[in-house]
């Protein structure tokens, strides 16, 4: 708790781990003795190589990737725009047909709209109705030109977990590219580029208490080894990704992940719990109602909407919670979640969404207090809002 209440927009960003900002630290003092990596002829250069190569082995080892084909970003943003935009101009000559679906992140819309003005057609698979994109909807959506399929493991407002491994097993057998934006599920699932039939993989490490400012993207070397680059300039990353490496926000990334790997069991089990202890304390609100798959889904998302209360009076009234709402606001517009359209509900219910993500640092104090909160904001609009009239 802090004197502006309780955060719970983990899925927004996270708080960096002091562990994570001490090996970042470290990186910056000058003793460190670090040059830039791409220099070959001298010690310095020498020393940020080794310590990006750590990091490579720590973020691929995670997910079963291949330390050798990390690509370092800016921001899952970018290994998104890589990953899509990269991977379908490269193999342009093969088709020119892209699957993905309604509820992905803005970045792989905005990729594949990009595309889609090169000449490319996408095919925009729709959810169920708890935002499952079932693996047999994907296969009815592709076609003898399809060359990329790209899905996110886990969706960001839901919660909601896809079934890679099944969907990369289709493409694999058809000889088709996965891209799988694990933005949100990196360090609360399990992820397994080779057991699952990922292709490329797009990361960050902010949403699990890494920096921000550093993203990457994971090839999978049995099946894909370069992408067309998107950005243009020297030739560090074999020309696919240039620009000078920030080791220590590569090193913030790689710490990161080698904290989950020897924390994210434990630390799964009690964001589980603590998610339970939110679910418990406000289920019995009348009107509530739960988004997203019941179990499908992480474990620390809860998404809920609330009938018969105003979605802007809701989000004033949890002024003391740090939560997300159902309307995104892009520009000077808030405009109801095309995500909790898509799964249904009504502009009134979007918008009188909430999204609590919790994280490491919550407590079970946090959860109590937001639980107060909440519960006295729905009961109060309530009792505000105008009753239905009785017929007769
Ligand atoms: N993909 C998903 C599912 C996300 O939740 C986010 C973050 O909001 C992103 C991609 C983009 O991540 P970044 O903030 O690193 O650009």
């Amino acid at each position: 708790m802090t004197d502006s209440g309780a955060y719970l927009d983990y899925a927004a960003t996270a708080p960096v781990d002091p562990r994570v900002a001490a090996a970042m630290l470290d990186c910056l003092d000058v003793q460190a003795g670090l040059g830039n990596p791409a220099a070959l002829s001298h010690a310095f250069g020498a020393r940020a190589r080794s310590r990006i190569a750590t990091a490579a082995e720590e973020v691929a080892g995670l997910v079963h990737g291949a330390a050798d084909f990390v690509i370092w970003t800016g921001s899952a943003t970018e290994a998104i725009n890589l990953g899509v935009i990269g991977a379908a101009r490269f193999r342009r000559s093969r088709g020119q047909h892209l699957v993905t679906s309604r509820i992905e992140h803005s970045a792989v819309l905005a990729s594949c709209a990009a595309l889609e003005r090169e000449g490319f057609e996408v095919s925009y698979v729709a959810p169920d109705a708890d935002g499952i994109v079932s693996p047999e909807r994907v296969a009815a959506a592709l076609r003898p030109d399809t060359v990329l399929v790209s899905l996110m493991h886990a969706n960001n407002e839901l919660g909601t977990v896809q079934d890679i491994a099944a969907i990369g097993a289709l493409c694999r057998d058809r000889e088709l590219l996965l891209h799988v934006d694990a933005a949100q599920s990196l360090g609360k699932l399990p992820l397994d580029m080779r057991g699952q039939s990922i292709d490329l993989l797009s990361l960050n490490a902010h949403k699990a208490c890494g920096p921000p400012g550093i993203g990457a993207l994971l090839l999978n070397p049995d099946t894909v080894r370069r992408v067309e680059p998107v950005l243009f300039g020297g030739g560090q990353q074999r020309g696919m990704r240039p620009g000078t490496l920030p080791v220590h926000q590569i090193v913030g990334f790689g710490t990161t992940c080698r904290i989950l790997r020897d924390e994210m069991a434990a630390e799964t089990r009690r964001f589980a719990a603590l998610r339970e202890q939110l679910w418990e304390g406000i289920r019995d609100l009348p009107g509530l109602r739960l988004n997203g798959h019941p179990r499908r889904r992480l474990c620390h998302i809860l998404n809920v909407s609330v009938d018969g209360v105003e979605g802007e009076s809701l989000r004033y009234a949890l002024n003391d919670l740090a939560v997300s709402s159902g309307s995104a606001c892009t520009s000077a517009t808030a405009e109801p979640s095309y995500v909790l359209r898509a799964i249904g509900l009504s502009d009134a219910a979007a918008e009188a969404s909430i999204r609590f993500s919790l994280g490491r640092f919550t407590t079970a104090r946090e959860i109590g207090f937001a639980v107060t909160v909440f519960r006295a904001a729905v009961e109060k609009l309530q009792a505000l809002a105008p009753q239905p009239l009785c017929a007769g």
